[in-house]
């Protein structure tokens, strides 16, 4: 069995049409935080319809992205990355166990490319389309404690030496729908936005009324805890933005070596 994660982005969408194409038995999830776009559930529901299967939602035990924040009482950023764990890696490890798939029964395929960063050339640049490792190669997080047995389960990254223009010409040459986010000027999909993604992201999401409500939710927090004289370090939503810069529209120039840092899993 092979099991994709998708996001309602476009390199997820290809790394499922290639697994459908295998004829192997398929389960699609998602990694749900609860912050997504709308348009973005919207195109599961359609990848749904388009590709005829089922996708999945894992669960955290936080409400979301905003709950996970009001209990963890600071913003995520590179030094202390906890929203991937706690809504993503830790729901997809329960995701795994609940289902009782081990390195016996399945193999992951995951849409990373290295194309997409410097990051991810680092970390992917000398990986194969077929090269085969383990989901805790993948994210050392899977091979801890009780979690190695799901740490050991085979993966693939099917995709990993595309660049962006082959994985938009074969979703074009399919017919198949894309989510509408790229055309909006987003080059990511997924968390909206990603408290780790670059300006671009940001950018896009201030002038989208989703992204309003979640830049103010994130902005009252804030404010909460300045007021509460909260000791953690990270209480700003961003350690270098003024993210109401985002919301008024201002002009932000992105830097030319800005880069996603965005979850590996
Ligand atoms: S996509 Fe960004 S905000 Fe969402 S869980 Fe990953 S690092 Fe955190």
């Amino acid at each position: 069995m092979i099991i994709v994660p998708v996001s309602g982005g476009k390199d997820s969408q290809v790394v499922l049409s290639l697994a459908l194409k295998t004829g192997k038995p398929l389960v699609c999830v998602h990694q749900n935080t609860g912050f997504d776009h709308p348009d973005t559930y919207a195109q599961l529901k359609a990848m749904e319809s388009f590709y005829g299967i089922t996708i999945e939602h894992t669960v955290s035990k936080y409400d979301g992205m905003l709950g996970y924040l009001k209990h963890a009482k600071y913003f995520p950023n590179s030094s202390a990355r906890g929203c991937t764990e706690k809504l993503k890696q830790r729901p997809f490890a329960k995701w795994l166990i609940d289902k009782g798939l081990n390195k016996d029964n399945c193999e992951i395929w995951f849409g990373m490319r290295s194309d997409e960063s410097k990051v991810r050339a680092d970390k992917y640049g000398a990986i194969a389309d077929d090269d085969l490792f383990t989901l805790g190669d993948v994210a050392a997080f899977y091979n801890g404690g009780k979690m190695k047995e799901i740490g050991a389960i085979p993966c693939r990254l099917p995709i990993v030496s595309w660049n962006t223009e082959q994985i938009f010409d074969y979703i074009e040459q399919e017919g198949a729908p894309l989510n509408p986010l790229y055309g909006r000027g987003h080059h990511r999909v997924g968390c909206y936005p990603c408290l780790l993604s670059r300006k671009a992201e940001w950018k896009a999401a201030g002038q989208d009324p989703t992204g309003q409500r979640h830049l103010e939710a994130m902005i009252a927090l804030e404010d909460q805890w300045k007021a509460e004289n909260n000791p953690r370090k990270f209480i700003k939503v961003h350690r270098v933005w003024d993210v109401r810069d985002f919301l008024a529209g201002k002009d932000v120039r992105e830097l030319a070596n800005e880069e996603c840092g965005y979850c590996s899993i």
